[in-house]
């Protein structure tokens, strides 16, 4: 199954996308976390993406499309997977439906998560991401077991530079104008599209995920 997670900055769609990847025994394949890699291992797409994302803007779709196809035509072709964070516009759609029919493969479900602004944004001052593997946590919501240490890796947590307030606003606009058309253009495809109020408890968003993602 290809399950693709669409939404908002903030809206938790790295929490749950980890959530139901291990529910489907599927790989998690999040676009942000692999560039975030790139960078700390000084290789040159981690460095060419790495002012955009510092700015709160897209990086360019064909650096992100060959790195996607890349990973996806390494993949077992039984092998599910959930893809977080991409793809975030039309054309990335587009390319991937190009690299999923050559595998003879098609989106299965687009779980949309959606939350207000106010609420995105103050999920986003309490989040805290581990500069080692990427899990995210939020001191309000989901906290570590121990103040400050990643509970999957013992990595140290900070805030990330693109969760500033300013950078959010970027983020959120962009959001708006790129991705959020993704919405009708799976609706047209018609792929299997499930809206989900995120505006609830981890649990509770990860049992709505997962009723749909199953019907
Ligand atoms: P995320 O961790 O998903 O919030 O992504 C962090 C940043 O990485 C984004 O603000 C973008 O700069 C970049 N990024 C991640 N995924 C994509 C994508 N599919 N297309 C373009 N840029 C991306």
């Amino acid at each position: 199954m290809v399950v693709i997670m669409v939404g908002p900055p903030g809206v938790g769609k790295g929490t749950q996308g980890v959530l139901l990847a291990e529910a489907m025994n599927s790989r998690h394949i999040a676009t942000g976390d692999l560039l975030r890699a790139a960078r700390r291992d000084g290789i040159e797409l981690g460095r060419k993406a790495q002012e955009f994302m510092d700015r709160g803007e897209l990086v360019p779709d064909q650096l992100i499309v060959d790195l996607v196809r890349e990973v996806v035509q390494k993949m077992d072709r039984d092998a599910g997977v959930v893809l977080d964070g991409f793809p975030r516009t039309v054309s990335q759609a587009e390319a991937l439906g190009g690299v999923l029919s050559e595998l003879d493969r098609k989106v299965d479900v687009v779980v949309v998560l959606e939350a207000e602004d106010d609420v995105l944004v103050k999920r986003l001052g309490g989040r805290r991401s581990c500069g080692q593997c990427d899990m995210i946590y939020n001191v309000h919501f989901n906290p570590p077991k121990q103040d400050g240490i990643c509970d999957r890796c013992g990595g140290v947590l900070t805030l990330r530079p693109d969760d500033d307030p300013a950078t959010v606003r970027r983020r959120l606009e962009v959001y708006r104008r790129e991705t959020a058309p993704l919405v009708r253009y799976f609706n047209d495809a018609e792929a299997s599209v499930c809206r989900i109020e995120a505006d609830q408890s981890v649990a509770e968003v990860q049992r709505a995920i997962w009723d749909s993602v199953s019907e």
